[in-house]
Order: structure tokens, then sequence, then C-alpha cells
């Protein structure tokens, strides 16, 4: 009879042989062997597989003395099989105890089981680690590669990894950018900055960096007229172009005094001003002409604005004494007054003082005299010339009731050619008709004839009076 027993079953290979019993009872004999085969089958049937430590199958409880090992009878079968029993797996954690008929059921789900790595490496894995395994240890475990992150099995990543498309790979052009492998071929073709370019217009070769300060100097690019004039032409043309440019073109350096219409390159300029002297004196000769007409014209229309409509004349002679020392040095010098009209429209007239003195007063006296000038209504006044004409030196004494003006007046002589009729032009040597003696050199000083170096001679023309005052 068996008290107690309990069976040890070391850690085994592959071959599942049970090598160690310990019999508790301390009995010099051993047990049936029959009967103990008879057990042992039992748990190897069981179990099949053989990778567990080494733990108590199962104890029978000391109060159940009653077993016995040496029946053959199927009630004491039942019995064992009805018995009490740990998991095989009890020492790594299981905590299952049950009849030992139950124990084959409870090791098809027991998490400490090993069974065949689910992904078919060979290996045999407890259940309970199967998931690391599979995620960590198995050979055959899927791997995500690290670039396409797609999964691959751990056999295969390797391959995998060094063609991957996505893995980012240096620029072979050495431009310092990392490209993914499947973009590489066309970065290095499209964008890279270290990939071989033509200039397109010299032809020449240089990196994509490089092109763009190549072009800044590139003798072949095209580059538009500085003067805007609307060409592009080769750098290295465009100074034969500004030759022959037009927007460039500068007028001659005569155009405004002389009136030169010709344009030209600035270069250009000195041979045309060599070329055309004697056409740039003829245009000057004639701007010149054009431009006496014109202050001719001016001073017309100047004497026109200014002329007296009322028969009297305030001559103003500035400068007198200058004025005489020219006289006295030359012969015959013969002042000329502003025309006047005596009356709006009336004769025209002009008074002429010789300082110096002329014909009787000559080098002794003041002359003057006055003559009839062509007038715009000639046409229509009376002939001749009858107006009574005095002449007044204006003393400039400040208490005018004090001064002392010399007046000479006369009545024209009808006879007078030039009062006779009406002249049609201007003729300077035309006699006037006055006062050869009209006063004295020896008088200006004695009042204040001169006063500021400046003459006051005042000329009236009275159609009326028989005798001006
Ligand atoms: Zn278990
Ligand atoms: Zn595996
Ligand atoms: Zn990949
Ligand atoms: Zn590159
Ligand atoms: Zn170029
Ligand atoms: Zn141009
Ligand atoms: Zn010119």
């Amino acid at each position: 009879m068996i008290a107690a027993r309990s069976f040890e079953f070391l850690s085994l290979a592959e071959d599942s042989a049970v090598t160690d019993l310990d019999y508790s009872d301390g009995s010099e004999s051993p047990p049936d062997y029959e009967e103990v085969h008879d057990v042992e089958k039992m748990v190897q049937n069981v179990h099949n597989e053989t990778v567990y430590s080494k733990g108590t199958i199962f104890t029978t409880s000391s109060t159940d003395s009653s077993l016995d090992m040496n029946s053959n009878n199927s009630s004491s079968r039942e019995r064992i099989l009805a018995s009490t029993v740990f998991c095989i797996h009890r020492m790594e954690g299981c905590s299952w105890m049950g009849q030992l008929g139950r124990l084959k059921g409870h090791l098809n789900t027991c998490k400490k089981d090993a069974i065949f790595c689910v992904k078919s490496c060979g290996a045999r894995i407890a259940r309970v680690n199967m998931e690391d395994h599979i995620m960590y240890t198995c050979p055959n475990r899927a791997i995500n590669c690290a670039y396409c992150k797609k999964p691959f099995s751990s056999t295969d990543i390797d391959v995998h990894q060094n063609m991957c498309g996505f893995e980012p790979l240096y620029c072979e052009n050495k431009c310092g950018q990392r490209i993914a492998r499947n973009r590489l071929k066309a970065h290095m073709v499209n964008t890279c900055a270290k990939r071989v370019i033509n200039c397109k217009y010299c032809v020449k070769s240089y990196t994509a960096d490089a092109l763009q300060g190549h072009q800044i100097m590139c003798p072949k690019f095209p580059v538009p007229c500085p003067n805007r004039c609307g060409e592009n032409c080769r750098r290295e043309e465009m100074e034969r172009h500004l030759v022959r440019c037009e927007a460039g073109a500068v007028g001659c350096p005569h155009k405004k005094a002389a009136g030169c219409s010709w344009t030209g390159h600035p270069s250009v300029v000195d041979q045309h001003l060599l070329d055309n002297k004697d056409y740039h004196m003829d245009l000057l000769l004639q701007k010149t002409r054009n431009q006496a007409e014109y202050i001719d014209r001016l001073k017309q229309e100047l004497e026109r604005a200014n002329i007296n409509k009322d028969g009297i004349l305030i001559w103003k002679i500035k400068d007198f004494e200058a004025k005489m020392e020219e006289a006295k040095a030359s012969e015959g010098l013969e002042l000329v007054s502003l025309p006047f009209y005596t009356s709006a429209c009336g004769y025209r007239l002009q008074a002429s003082l010789f300082l110096a003195g002329n014909g009787a007063g000559e080098g002794t006296h003041m002359s003057i005299y006055i003559k009839v000038v062509p007038g715009e209504y000639d046409n229509i006044l009376k002939w001749p010339f009858k107006h009574t004409i005095s002449f007044t030196l204006i003393d400039q004494d400040p208490c005018r009731q004090s001064a002392v003006n010399i007046v000479e007046s006369f009545i024209p002589d009808p006879n007078w050619a030039n009062f006779a009729r009406a002249s049609k032009v201007e003729d300077p040597d035309q006699l006037g008709f006055g006062f050869p003696k009209f006063v004295p050199h020896g008088m200006l000083d004695l009042r204040q004839y001169v006063k500021e170096d400046t003459l006051f001679i005042k000329i009236r023309a009275d159609p009326n009076k028989g005798v001006a005052v």
C-alpha cells in the first residue's frame, strides 16, 4: 500500500522519459512497475510534450491512505483519475487544481503550457509568452521597414531595406541633400543644385547653382538696350548696337543756338561738328537775322505800347554828363526821342537833340528839332502839318513856383518839305525843324536843369494855339 506518493518530473528533453521517481514511503523494494508505468503513461498521454520544469504532478492527501496502486481493476483506475492534482506548470505560476482526468483538458488552455509558434518558426512557447515571441523574438515575426513602414519578415527586412524606395540617400552630386531612393534620380536630373546644365546661350556647362552667376556675365546672354529702344541683343554685341541705336542718339550741340536738326550717337558728334562747320555758320547767321527782325518787331510793339497819344512827350535824358562828353567828342551826335502821336489818331512826331549843338549852335548851344515821321493815320490826316510845337527845358527846382523853365515854340512852315505831306518811309537823314540855339551851354548850370545827371525836355504839339507857352 502506498500511503502517499509524489512524482517528480525533471525537465526533460524530447525523449519525454520519466527518470526519477521518489518513493516517499521509504520502502526498500520498488513499486510495481506495471502499475507505476500505467500512471506514468497516463500522465504522458495527458501531456505528450516535454518542456516543463521539475514539479509535483499530484499528491494524494494523507487521509486518502487507501489508494491501492496494485489494484488492476477499473474502480481503482477511476479512483486515480478522480484524484486531485495540480497543474504540471504549478511552479511556473499556474494555480489550476483539479481531477487528474481533467488535466489534459486544462493543458489545452493553460497559459503556462507551451505550444508551437503560430508563425511556424518551430519553437515551442508558453501561451502566455506567445505574443511577446511573435512581436520581438520570433524569426518569422513581421518587422516594419524603417522607411516605408510596410511589414516584412525578419529574414526579408534587410534585403528590403537595402532597396526600399523611401530610404533617404545622400545625393550623388554632393549637393548635401538627402533624397528618398525612388526620387533621387529625378532630383539629380531636375532639381539638384549641383546638376550640370548647359547655359542655353553660350552652351557651356555649369552646375545649376553657378549658372545664374555665369549668366550675369555670359557674353551671349541677351540684355535689353539701356536706351530702352526695345531691342535685346547679346551682351557682347551691345556696344556695337549702341553706336546705331536711335534711342541713344543725341542732338547736335548747335541745335538750340543754330537750329541744326542732326541727331546721332554721342561717339560721332565730334565728327558731325567737324564736317558741318560752314553749315552751322550759315544756320547761325540765319538765326541772327531772324532774331534781329524779331527784336525790331518787339521794339515796335514796345514803342506802340509806350507811345504818348496826347501830343505831349516828356523826354527824360539820363547820364547827361557822359552823353554830353560823348557829343562833344564826336561831331554831330544826335539823341532821338521815342516817337509820339499828337492825338489818338494824330500825326506821329519824333524829336532830336544835339547836346553839343548843331548848325548855328554847334559847340555853344543844345540844339533841338522835331520832325514828322510816318504814322499809322497819315492817310486820313490834313496836310501840311500845322500844329504849334513847343520845346521846354524843365527846371527841376523842388520849389515848383520858383522854377524857371526855358521854352521855345514855333508854328510849322507849311512849305517845309517834312511838314507838307506824309512820308511813307522812315528817313534818318530827314531834317527836322527847331532851334539850333535852344539853350546855351552856359545856362545849364545856372538853375537845376540838370539834376542827378538827368535832363527833362517836354515837347508839345498843340493844334489850337498859335503860340505855345
Ligand atoms: Zn496550467
Ligand atoms: Zn516563432
Ligand atoms: Zn521600405
Ligand atoms: Zn543633389
Ligand atoms: Zn553662357
Ligand atoms: Zn537700343
Ligand atoms: Zn549740327
